[in-house]
């Protein structure tokens, strides 16, 4: 065969490929000897619903066969407890798949999509597989910026991703401000909300989008089972979104992309909507008490309506965010190191049981006081 002196002599991933950086996810080991206190992943301390788990004990006599491709079960439980179509409804192997099943419909080359400078990094990821330009918006006090949004779109662009609220700055836009962005946007262009944290979310002038994606053909809203359902193993998402948009994304997705435990669990889960008020109410105890008392610290805590709390460190040595994740991985308390989206000075912590807050709590006391 005849080549080139230049021509490659390995097979080369397609154009954007190698220019994503790997995702980091949170870190689940800590010292050795140590009790381990995961709060990197934005997990429920609650875990899952005991009748999704009774659910999944029943499931052995079934793994002989293929789940049902179109998740009928989990679908009919959403459109149930959310008023919704379930034929305008599509589940994935956790939100991250519907994020990528949308870009790779709807993204090519010379395609652009826009986000915000700490918007939810799996967006850059999605978008450089399709080998599309990422765009990104300025934020405003590590919020998204609807005018920053709008300033960044033009004619090449196809999707807006708005992570709302956000990780992991846990700020979010009014609805106001999102149906704001949504009118400025060209017809052809695809407004993702991605309302991952929506559940915990307690400000009278939030939406998670369901409105706009109703009354709209170029709106999707995406949601998880990962976070305040805790069941982030099974890999449950879904989202709501235009037939034509669903149709789309059902025609690349793989023909069995959820599984029988996810479909039968997750189902369960949506029924036990009592579970989730209790994971509600233990975060909306927490999130006060742990801005104020890491806040009284000296620390500077980003205001957050989430699971999670960006902890802001001073830049002097010993006291810096490494230095503090060092000092709380000796003591088995695991935040998660926000260097990758441009954060080196933060930390990001998740809300866990009353146990671990007060560990924190008084780890970062210490870590301030020596
Ligand atoms: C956690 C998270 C998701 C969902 O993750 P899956 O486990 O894939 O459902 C989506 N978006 C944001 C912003 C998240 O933080």
């Amino acid at each position: 065969m005849l080549q080139s002196p230049s021509a490659p002599s390995t097979p080369q991933p397609k154009p954007g490929v190698m220019a994503i950086s790997p995702y980091v996810p949170g870190k689940s080991t800590a010292g050795p000897n140590v009790t381990v206190h995961k709060l990197s992943s934005n997990e429920s301390p609650l875990g899952p619903s005991p009748r999704a788990v009774e659910t999944l004990t029943r499931l052995g006599p079934q793994l002989a066969f293929y789940p049902d491709p179109s998740a009928t079960v989990l679908r009919g439980a959403i459109g149930r407890r959310y008023g919704l179509d379930p034929a305008r409804l599509i589940c994935g192997a956790g939100s991250d798949e519907l994020l990528s099943l949308v870009a790779h419909a709807y993204l090519g080359p010379g395609d652009e999509a826009v986000y915000s400078t700490y918007g939810f990094l799996v967006y850059r990821i999605a978008i450089l597989a399709c080998g599309a330009t990422p765009v990104i918006a300025a934020e405003k006090d590590y919020t998204a910026d609807v005018d920053a949004l709008i300033g960044a779109v033009n004619a090449r662009t196809r999707i807006v991703f708005l992570a709302n609220p956000n990780n992991p700055t846990g700020t979010y836009l009014p609805f106001d401000e999102v149906k704001r962005l949504h009118a400025a946007l060209p017809p052809t262009c695809l407004l993702v909300l991605d309302a991952a944290y929506a559940e915990y979310v307690q400000r009278n002038d939030y939406e998670a989008g369901i409105e706009l994606v109703a009354g709209n053909h170029n709106v999707i809203m995406m949601r998880t089972l990962s976070k305040i359902y805790g069941l982030a193993a099974l890999r449950i998402g879904w989202a709501y979104g235009p037939p034509g948009v669903i149709d789309a994304m059902n025609r690349i997705r793989g023909p069995f992309n959820m599984n029988a435990a996810a479909i039968a669990a997750g189902a369960a889960a949506i029924d036990d909507q009592a579970h989730v008020e209790q994971a509600r109410a233990h975060n909306d105890l927490w999130l006060p008490k742990l801005t104020k008392a890491l806040s009284e610290l000296g620390l500077h805590v980003t205001p957050s309506v989430g699971n999670f709390l960006l902890i802001h460190f001073p830049l002097t040595t010993g006291r810096t965010a490494a230095d503090a994740d060092a000092f709380l991985m000796a003591r088995g308390l695991i935040l998660r190191r926000v260097d990758g989206y441009g954060l080196p000075a933060a930390l990001r912590l998740t809300i866990g049981s009353d146990e671990q807050n007060r560990l924190v709590v008084s780890a970062l006391t210490e870590f301030m006081s020596t």
